[in-house]
């Protein structure tokens, strides 16, 4: 493929990925609302008023219009522009990564259903299972036919599902709350399915790194504002530590004071969820959905 081929598709790609992103967006809304998703045609929240064709350019309009409605001045959610631009991106990441390939679209597919789930959930914390269940179809339809492993995919599912309803179910009993939501297994079983056993694995870790960069800034923020120092302190303790005995020097004394911050940390944290702090500030699936696609593309 000559390189002006390769920047025309890539052009249409993005156009693609602005306009199906802008039906992303109307999916989001209109399912969490129980809408129909084609009719009636948008309009403005507050007044009312039908948009005009011009008000639903992605991107664009939001910027001519600066984010207002034209008629009556109320504010329009940066979610729109926000989903139109991640939408494009990923597409035109996919292209890139995979080429003119069934692959691609296979995976722009994937990235569209985890938009819309991800969406939904930091929304209100609802996702449409039969999403998930979809994508779990299509992924074994792909890896049977598209000269994938098809023994992988269906183990994926079976340990994806196991694993996350697994933890789930650990936490009911720990804490007496469900550590994630239901439909968390089922969106980590269609992921499964599409990346096969050792994908999935490779994806739960990015999950849980994922989560991580969220949840320890929020937690010590939190601790921080409750008056709870020593929790920061320990942690910023904890972090110096690991920095000496990985770069000066990797003897027991270092390794034990770790140890001992480390355990401090972790009872201090139980503790507060005994306390009833919910840790979940980033729920599951947008995080899932970062480690998959950092899977698929990295
Ligand atoms: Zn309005």
């Amino acid at each position: 493929m000559t390189t002006n081929s390769f920047f025309y598709i890539l052009f249409w790609v993005c156009v693609a990925g602005l306009c199906l992103g802008s039906f992303f967006n109307v999916v989001i809304i209109r399912s969490l609302s129980g809408e129909n998703i084609v009719f009636p045609p948008s309009k403005c929240p507050k007044c009312g008023k039908k948009l005009k064709p011009w008000h639903n350019i992605p991107v664009l309009s939001y910027i001519f219009l600066r984010g207002k409605c034209a008629f009556c001045g109320e504010k329009i959610s940066i979610q729109y522009p926000l989903v139109e631009i991640i939408t494009m991106l990923l597409f035109a990441a996919c292209y890139i990564r995979f080429g003119f390939d069934l692959k691609t679209l296979f995976a722009m597919i994937l990235c569209s259903t985890l938009i819309i789930m991800s969406g939904t959930d930091i929304k209100e914390r609802v996702v449409d299972c039969n999403i998930a269940i979809g994508l779990g179809i299509l992924g074994l339809i792909y890896n049977c036919f598209a000269g994938g492993d098809i023994i992988g995919s269906v183990l994926g599912l079976v340990c994806a599902v196991v694993i996350v309803e697994g933890i789930a179910l650990i936490c009911k009993f720990i804490f007496g709350v469900r550590g994630f939501g239901e439909a968390d297994a089922y969106v980590a079983g269609a992921l499964g399915a599409c990346f096969g056993l050792k994908g999935i694995l490779i994806t739960l870790g990015y999950t849980l790194v994922a989560s991580m960069l969220f949840i320890i800034p929020m937690f010590l923020y939190k601790q921080y504002m409750k008056g709870n120092k020593t929790t920061c302190i320990l942690f910023i303790l904890f972090i110096l530590t690991a920095l000496v005995f990985r770069t000066l020097t990797q003897d027991y004394v270092t390794m034990g004071l770790l140890i001992i911050l480390g355990i401090l940390l972790a009872i201090r944290t139980l503790k507060e969820i005994k306390n009833k702090e919910d840790l979940t500030y980033l729920p599951l699936i947008p995080a899932m959905a970062a480690g998959a696609l950092y899977y698929m593309l990295f």
